[in-house]
Parts: structure tokens; sequence; C-alpha cells
């Protein structure tokens, strides 16, 4: 029991959406520690696009000058950890983490992230966020107008070939089996000069994460410059649902515009909640976050 938690806010996850809410809490005099994994869903790419003011930079880098940024703040303390449970009591929210220690806070929010499944195919792994892509805001620009293939996923494609195409009309549809295309979307399809392959992926051909080609399980070789794949995720931390939340059919925890959750007092932030997975996106889920647990902590002392 916890009677007066050492800490205002625990963040769960200190990446984007949680060094965003780190730095508004921090400045709204609030005493917060930031636990982190160091595991961001985009550590293997080499730029990270689309940020204004930090557009291309290396993902590490952003964290990097985020850090040094919240290391002015006294209020903000940041550590290495991972956190292997979470409880709520009358007083706020204990976690533990691996090592052994526990912490507590009169709120808590989880900026934990995804984790990316891909697919065992071969050479996948080793080009994805580099040219095996999942958004096109993100790294379609750097691959415009070249030959791309798009990998569809549960649904039959469709929706994101025609969204690919827009950056590149040299453009191919691998379904990876038989086909679930309508026979609308095949029309669709064939009149922007879109190939539609059933033949399953075996292996991409790549150097040092640069797509080389797509080989097909028929011995046939495409040379490409990128593959876009929307993978399957699932959570990167059962937290939440050890905490009694409900996560929506896409897979995401269910959380209002401000983060807020089903459970008093624990919020939500970034890929964890939102489908609209980018850096832009969840520094500003973390920040309006963090100004509603600060409204929300006002409210209770004044
Ligand atoms: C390959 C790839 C490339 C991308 N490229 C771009 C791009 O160019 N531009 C762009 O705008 N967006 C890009 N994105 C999307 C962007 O990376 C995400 O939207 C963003 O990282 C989400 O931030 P987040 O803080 O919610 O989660 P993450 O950045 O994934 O961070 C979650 C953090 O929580 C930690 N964590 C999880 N569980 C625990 C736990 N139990 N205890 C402690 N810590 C924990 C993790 O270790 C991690 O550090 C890319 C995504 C991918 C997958």
């Amino acid at each position: 029991m916890f009677a007066n938690p050492s800490y205002d806010v625990l963040i769960v996850g200190g990446s984007h959406a949680g060094l965003s809410a780190a730095l508004v809490l921090g400045r709204s005099l609030r005493r917060v520690l930031v636990l982190d994994a160091g595991q961001p869903c985009n550590r293997q790419t080499p730029h990270s696009h689309g940020f204004l003011t930090r557009d291309g930079v290396p993902p590490a880098e952003l964290a990097a000058i985020a850090r040094a940024q919240l290391a002015h703040y006294p209020t903000v303390e940041l550590r290495a950890a991972t956190v292997v449970g979470a409880a709520a009591d009358a007083a706020g929210f204990r976690v533990e983490t691996a090592d052994g220690a526990t912490h507590a806070g009169r709120k808590l929010l989880l900026a934990t992230g995804l984790h990316d499944e891909l697919p065992p195919i071969p050479g996948l792994a080793a080009c994805w966020g580099i040219s095996v892509l999942h958004c096109p805001y993100c790294h379609g620009y750097e691959v415009h107008h070249q030959p791309l293939a798009v990998l569809s996923g549960r649904d039959s494609g469709f929706e994101f070939a025609r969204l690919i195409h827009h950056w590149s009309p040299d453009l191919r549809l691998l379904t990876n089996g038989p086909s679930q295309l309508s026979g609308d979307e095949a029309a669709h399809l064939a009149a922007r000069g879109v190939t539609v392959i059933e033949t399953p992926l075996q292996a991409v051909e790549h150097e040092a994460g640069r797509l080389r080609a797509l080989r097909l399980a028929d011995g046939t070789r495409l040379p490409l410059t990128a593959l876009f794949a929307r993978v399957p995720f699932r959570q990167a931390s059962d937290l939440g649902t050890q905490l009694g939340l409900s996560l929506t059919d896409a897979g995401l925890v269910a959380a209002d515009e401000f983060g807020r959750t089903a459970v008093p007092g624990l919020y939500v932030a970034g890929d964890n909640s939102t489908l609209m997975r980018q850096v832009a996106a969840a520094v500003a889920n973390g920040s309006k976050a963090a100004a509603f647990i600060n409204h929300e902590l006002i409210a209770e002392d004044f």
C-alpha cells in the first residue's frame, strides 16, 4: 500500500509518446518517473521522416535530443528498466521492474508501443524499416516512382496498393497465395497497370537491408527498390490487460482522444492506442495525455 506515492506520474515507455508526455508533465512541476526498455518499434530504420524540424533524423538521435532536453528538468527522472507488473491501489498505481524494484505514482501512463510480428520470410526482417516499409507517409517519398510491391496482409491488399500507387505506378500486388480481391478491385488494379501476383513470396534478397529483389516460390526473381507490407502487430506490453483494460478489434487499447482509459487514472499514448503510427502523432498523443493528467491532478488537489 502506498499512501503517499513518490511520483505524481509513472510513465512506462520512454520513446516518442512517453518522452513527450514527460516534457509536458515535468514543465507542469509534476514529479515524473519514466521507465523504458529501450526497444522502440522504429529502431532499425536509418532515417525517421515527416516530423517537422527533424525530417530524416535517425530515431536514436531524436530520442537522444529528447533525453538531453529532459535532463534540464529536475522534475523528470529517466530510468532504463522493463516493467513486468502493474497494479492499482487506493493511492494510485504501483509498478514492478524486471530487477525487482517497485515504484508508486498517483497516475500511470502507458506509452509502451506495439510489437510488429514480421512474417518468417528469409530476408524480410533484415529489411524492416529500411526497404520493407510499413507506411508511405514515413518512407514513400524516398522511393517514389521506383519499382515497388505491396504485400497484402489480412485483407485483399487493394486499399494499400491503391495508396502506394500514388507514390509509384510501377507497382505489383503480392497476395502471397490465392487472391481475395473482388472482381471490381481486380479490374481497377488491372486498369492502372498493377500486376497481381499470387505465387507465394519465398525470400527477400538484400544487401545490408537494401532490397535487391523478391524471390517467389516458382523461382521468379523480381528486382525492386522497396516492398510495402502491413504486418500483424500486438501490444508490446501486457500491462494494460494486467490492469483490466480490454483491446479493440484492431488490437489497440481503447481510450478517448486524451488517452483516458476505462480505468480511472490510467492513461495511454502513442502507438498502443492509435492506428496513426507516426512520430508526430505519438508526440501529440503524449502531450495531450500529459496535459489531461495534470488537469486531473489539479482537480483532485485544489
Ligand atoms: C520500421 C518503422 C519505421 C518507422 N518510420 C517512421 C518514420 O520515418 N516517421 C514517422 O513519423 N514514424 C515512423 N514510424 C512510426 C513510429 O516509429 C511510431 O509511431 C512511434 O515510434 C511510436 O512511438 P511510441 O512512443 O508510441 O512507441 P515506440 O517508439 O515503439 O516506443 C515504445 C517504448 O516503450 C518501451 N516499452 C514497452 N513495454 C515496456 C515495458 N513493459 N517496460 C518498459 N518499457 C517498455 C519500448 O521498449 C519502447 O522504448 C516507423 C515505425 C516502424 C515500425
